[in-house]
């Protein structure tokens, strides 16, 4: 099984031509209004694939927070560790999605801001009875922190997907199994540039230096890079028209979560993961355009 620590968001969506400068307003295309947040987005997918999947949040006590806990309950997943914060709103997201499929993303995190680690000690058995815990940065970093350990402490290995990119205390890294930035959060964490295969090598190896088991670099289109004990490799991700690429690295995560879960290798995993990512970005929206598993047998 699988166990989500993160945040829970309502995305507000805007496709326009182009991003507004700084100082201009655009008349946009359509608005679209989804459920998303990185940690809900990782759980649904997660969820989605196959996986048995435990989800610990905190919501506004608002409509926002209400609809997000039906959805996560119509999604199978458990929510008995869901909690209401009835002094802030549920977190909401702003995007902006172009006409090539890219997005820019402004988060007022609201309840998600207030899930603490002491929060975690409700749920401590829960660390125990997992595979694997699946975390992002969402929420606050102490949080983060108290839950790679409680999960290392028990054995469990830990995803860290470091999205948003922030600085992270060094006595994380040594808790990770594996460690999934994006090219700029990899960027933004190591203070290296990921531009070509030897840059690329070199901040995997900042991440193992520090403790962290495992790497995975996603890189777009291109798939992801993996570093592991075995060295390093690109593994690629299938060719398709992208639409909206919004949290296509949710999907990825949740889907290499899923796998690691089962017993998959790490490459299977990342394998799985592309599909899984690569089929999301063709649709729009966060949650929504999670895939199920039946629908990856007829990509590729
Ligand atoms: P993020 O969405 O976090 O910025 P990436 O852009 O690296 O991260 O995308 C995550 C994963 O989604 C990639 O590793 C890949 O599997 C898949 N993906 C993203 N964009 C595309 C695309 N245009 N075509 C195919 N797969 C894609």
């Amino acid at each position: 099984s699988i166990l989500v620590v993160g945040s829970s968001n309502t995305d507000m969506v805007i496709k326009s031509a182009k991003f507004p400068d700084p100082g201009e307003t655009l008349l946009g295309g359509t608005f679209f209004m989804f459920p998303g947040g990185k940690g809900a987005n990782q759980a649904v997918a997660a969820a989605r694939l196959g996986g048995d999947v435990t989800f610990i949040a905190k919501l506004g006590n608002d409509i926002f927070g209400q609809q997000a806990l039906q959805q996560f309950q119509k999604e199978g997943i458990h929510t008995d560790f869901i909690l209401t914060d009835p002094q802030h709103p549920s977190g909401v997201a702003l995007i902006t999605v172009d006409a090539k499929g890219e997005n820019t993303i402004v988060v007022a995190q609201g309840s998600n801001g207030t899930l603490t680690a002491e929060d975690l000690t409700q749920a401590e058995k829960e660390f125990e009875r997992t595979d694997t815990v699946l975390l992002q940065l969402e929420i606050p970093i102490p949080t983060v922190v108290r839950a790679a350990e409680l999960a290392a402490k028990a054995g469990k290995k830990v995803i860290l997907n470091p999205a948003p990119a922030t600085t992270l205390p060094e006595t994380i890294f040594k808790d990770l199994y594996l460690i999934t930035p994006n090219r700029s959060e990899a960027e933004t964490l190591t203070g290296l540039s990921v531009r070509d295969a030897s840059a690329i090598s070199a901040v995997s190896k900042w991440f193992r230096d520090k403790g962290v088991q495992k790497v995975v670099i996603t890189l777009g289109s291109e798939g992801a890079y993996v570093h592991d004990e075995r060295g390093g490799r690109y593994i690629a991700a299938p060719r398709v028209q992208a639409v909206d690429t919004t949290a296509a690295g949710d999907v990825f995560n949740g889907a290499l979560a899923v796998a690691l879960a089962e017993g998959s290798s790490l490459d299977e995993a990342v394998q799985f993961a592309n599909r899984a990512a690569a089929l999301s970005v063709t649709r729009m929206g966060a949650q929504s355009s999670a895939p199920y598993r039946h629908e990856l047998t007829t990509l590729l």
